[in-house]
């Protein structure tokens, strides 16, 4: 099977270019036309003799993800699309959420004061996911694949390809911290300067706690954020919320978060979404703010975007408001998201499955195919 040339890293293919007997240089310039400059063949890549790009071209591929669906909202400061995988077992295709938010100069980020003009996009990790967050379309659909590497920045290429990302969050389909090594491989070709040589403050991965691999990103020596999600100020509720975290609880997870401010230097984001009369009381939000309270930490306040789910409902901005007051007034930093593209399904796992719901029968294919990496937890 043809490699996607994005799976490699840039050592990788250093070793792969010096055993055909071309020089280190080479890798640099390839990764700078695939990354920077967004090509999506070799035959772009004009400063390369001839041989070596029909040899790479023979050898690897650089797939672009056809789109599938395409939304946009906020006068088109938000699209969502849905981008095709290609074929995974028999006739099904597999497909992931990818979204482009353009922000403009003057918004305030509780680290970095007021902020420049922006473009964040957030990228799927996994098809499907097996966290089984209730509140979740995605955790509804259960888990199918982890995405490669290549697969996750083939996301951000498509925008890029469009414009300046300056953001990347890890914050789409699936746990990231559950398909580790993509996504730290993902990473290392976004922040590297022969990559994309994103500033690394721009990045964000959110897990929904991983306490072993939370341990393991603080000793990769990256600077980017990294958000918990929380949920719950209690072990009950979050069992009920997070399907999965029954094996993990909230103090392993606040010791796994202090590890990382102190590893970094740089505070975390805890992350809760807000459901109407099931975790946003005041009371509630004094014991959330008594866990938390003296690690360095900011807490970010989701107000539930309604899916197609079990009746969940979001709270009224009233309830949102005296949950961040409560928290303020218990010495917690705390922001409420504003939210994006509520009428194209923003959420993560809506738009794939609206696709899914409109086709009925399994995604049409079209033929991208990738190395597929295996589930690594
Ligand atoms: S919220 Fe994130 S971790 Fe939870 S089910 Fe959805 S994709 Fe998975």
């Amino acid at each position: 099977m043809t490699r996607h040339l994005l799976d490699l890293s840039l050592e990788d293919l250093e070793a792969e270019l010096a055993s055909w007997g071309e020089p280190a240089f080479r890798a640099k310039q390839i990764a700078q036309w695939a990354l920077r400059h967004g090509a999506t063949t070799f035959e772009e890549m004009t400063n390369l003799p001839a041989a070596l790009r029909a040899r790479l071209a023979e050898a690897f591929e650089i797939a672009t993800l056809p789109v599938i669906a395409e939304r946009t909202a906020d006068d088109g400061a938000t699209t969502k699309v849905l981008l095709d995988l290609g074929p995974s077992t028999g006739t099904q295709s597999d497909a992931v959420e990818a979204v482009r938010m353009d922000y403009e100069s003057g918004d305030e980020d509780p680290e970095a004061g007021a902020l420049p003009d922006r473009t964040t996009v957030c990228v799927s990790t996994q098809v499907g996911c097996a966290m089984g967050c209730t509140f979740c379309a995605t955790g509804q659909q259960g888990f199918t694949r982890n995405l490669s590497a290549a697969e996750i920045l083939a996301q951000v290429l498509h925008f890029t390809r469009q414009r300046r990302v300056t953001n990347v969050v890890f914050m789409g389909m699936g746990e990231p911290l559950a398909n580790y090594d993509a996504t730290v491989a993902a990473i290392r070709w976004m922040v590297r300067p022969e990559g994309l040589d994103m500033r690394q403050r721009g990045i964000t991965v959110s897990t929904v706690g991983l306490v072993r691999a939370i341990d393991r990103l603080g000793d990769e020596g990256f600077q980017i954020g990294l958000t918990v999600s929380l949920h719950a100020p209690d072990d009950d509720l979050r069992r009920q919320l997070i399907r999965t975290a029954g094996g993990t609880s909230i103090d392993e997870l606040i010791e796994a978060s202090r590890g990382y401010v102190a590893k970094r230097g740089r505070r975390v984001t805890f992350a809760y979404a807000l459901l109407d009369h099931v975790n946003d009381s005041p009371e509630q939000a004094r014991a959330l703010a008594a866990r938390i309270r003296g690690i360095q930490a900011h807490v970010n306040l989701i107000p539930y975007n309604p899916t197609a789910g079990p009746g969940l409902r979001p709270p009224s901005r009233e309830r949102v408001r005296a949950f961040q007051r409560e928290l303020q007034a218990h010495g917690v930093n705390a922001t409420v998201r504003v939210e994006r593209g509520q009428e194209i399904a923003a959420a993560c796992g809506q738009l794939r499955t609206d696709v899914m719901k409109q086709n009925a029968a399994p995604l049409e294919l079209s033929g991208t195919a990738f190395q597929r990496s295996e589930p690594s937890e």
